[in-house]
């Protein structure tokens, strides 16, 4: 077998080529790592060897995208409950690597994605932050949930990147890191959106300015136009979405020509009307993801609850690849959390639900600034020792002096408009 730093090599070198392949090339490569991804699910996945019978799919017969639509699409639900029966019967063989998510739907997941995705993934993720202009020589810094032990940040010399961990997020910590990226002077920046605005502001209050980057790159929450504009004024420097999945099944980077892309090679992905099977061609609809690589635990034609808008008029993007351009990410819009002691949480938060075995949905309301209503829709695998995992996690991030109260409730509070937001601001922490 292939030792991980080779694997890495391997999968780095390919994405390095495969950008550059005809549109024919890239469709012929996903139905042939189709064919094989879901024969190897027919024959290991408990999980699907029982689908595959029950709707009468031979997936010998499988030739390719034109017949994915005969296996029915799996959704975050299915994960969570019927884990086991989704890891393959050899999935040792493949290097396992357990990943814990609640993404940004505030619904906790445990799986596998094992080390060829990994790898993949990783290549693939390296490809489009230098479509951004990203070097592994590139100073840079990074502002993401690190959980630092007894700083609020780090210089990581090997990868030259100085580390802020986001949970600390807030004007004091964030004044001495501001003096740190002034004497360091990285290149590029690394962030969710809302973290990297804020961060911006507390300069801004205090008159200060900070060493510009050639380049940021957002992930993590969705980048609305209001929020890209506001990087751009703070920054004064390109913004790059990216957007991915812990569950490696999903990848949309933003090109040199700042169009987003569908990352065609790395995944499959399809958009679908609410509630129908068809293909929209064209226009809104929900993202759904399968992943080439992840052998261990082959999620096939996964919902990824989020909407996107593809580019209608299927133009060639002059950055000359071949990979479908999207108008716009929807992705979810959560409020945000200010602590009593003034630090700001945003989509981070839902991190601190990761543990919560049992919990369906979850959702915090905050109405005062010490104070927030937790509310959770659990199954009967939710326990007291769920509710403990969650309140330490969450602990971690609002402090001692927040008060938190959990309620299990039958349906999550809705926003005017009908969607349901992991962070409910009643304190004008709004979505903007
Ligand atoms: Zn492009």
């Amino acid at each position: 077998m292939l030792s991980i730093a080779a694997k890495y090599l391997k999968s780095y070198l390919f994405y390095q080529k495969s950008q550059r392949w005809s549109r024919d090339r890239i469709e012929a490569h996903q139905d042939e790592m189709l064919k094989r991804l879901i024969r190897h699910a027919g024959k290991q996945v408990p999980y699907y060897r029982r689908l595959f019978r029950s709707v009468g799919f031979d997936p010998e017969s499988f030739r390719g995208r034109e017949d994915l639509t005969r296996i029915p699409l799996l959704d975050k639900e299915t994960v969570r409950t019927r884990r086991d029966e989704l890891i393959a019967d050899n999935a040792r063989s493949y290097g396992i690597t357990w990943e814990s998510t609640s993404g940004s739907t505030g619904t906790p997941l445990h799986l596998i994605v094992d080390r060829g995705a990994q790898a993949a993934k990783l290549a693939a993720l390296l490809r489009s932050y230098q479509w951004a202009g990203y070097s592994l020589r590139k100073k840079t810094f990074s502002l993401q949930s690190y959980y630092i032990e007894n700083a609020d940040f780090e210089y990581k010399p090997v990868f030259n990147v100085l580390r802020y961990d986001s949970n600390k997020l807030r004007k004091d910590s964030a004044l001495k890191v501001i003096a740190e990226v002034n004497r360091i002077k990285p290149k590029f920046f690394m962030g969710f959106p809302f973290d990297l605005l804020m961060f911006s502001r507390f300069a801004l209050d205090e008159g200060i300015e900070i060493a510009l980057p050639d380049a940021v790159v957002t992930y993590g929450e969705t980048l609305s136009e209001h929020k890209r504009e506001a990087l751009k004024r703070a920054y004064k420097c390109g913004i790059f979405d990216f957007y991915s999945n812990h569950e490696a099944n999903v990848m949309i980077a933003e090109c040199e020509h700042h169009r987003l892309h569908l990352i065609d090679d790395f995944a499959l992905h399809e958009v679908i009307e609410a509630y129908s099977d068809n293909l929209a061609n064209n226009g809104r609809g929900e993202l759904i993801g399968t992943g080439l690589y992840n052998y261990a635990m082959p999620l096939i034609r996964y919902r990824t609850r989020d909407d996107i808008v593809l580019s209608d008029d299927g133009a060639r993007c002059p950055c000359g690849r071949n990979f479908p351009v999207v108008e716009q990410i929807i992705g979810k819009q959560c409020d945000y959390i200010e602590t009593p002691d003034g630090r700001l949480l945003g989509a981070v938060m839902s991190h601190s639900i990761d543990n919560g075995r049992g919990v369906v949905m979850s959702q915090c309301i905050q109405d005062a600034l010490d104070h927030i209503d937790v509310n959770l829709v659990v199954d009967n695998q939710y326990n007291e020792n769920s509710q403990q995992a969650i309140e330490r996690d969450l602990r971690k991030r609002l402090g001692r002096e927040m008060r938190i109260d959990f309620h299990i409730v039958p349906q999550l509070v809705k926003r005017d408009g009908g969607k349901t937001p992991f962070i409910l601001s009643k304190i004008g922490r709004t979505y903007v």
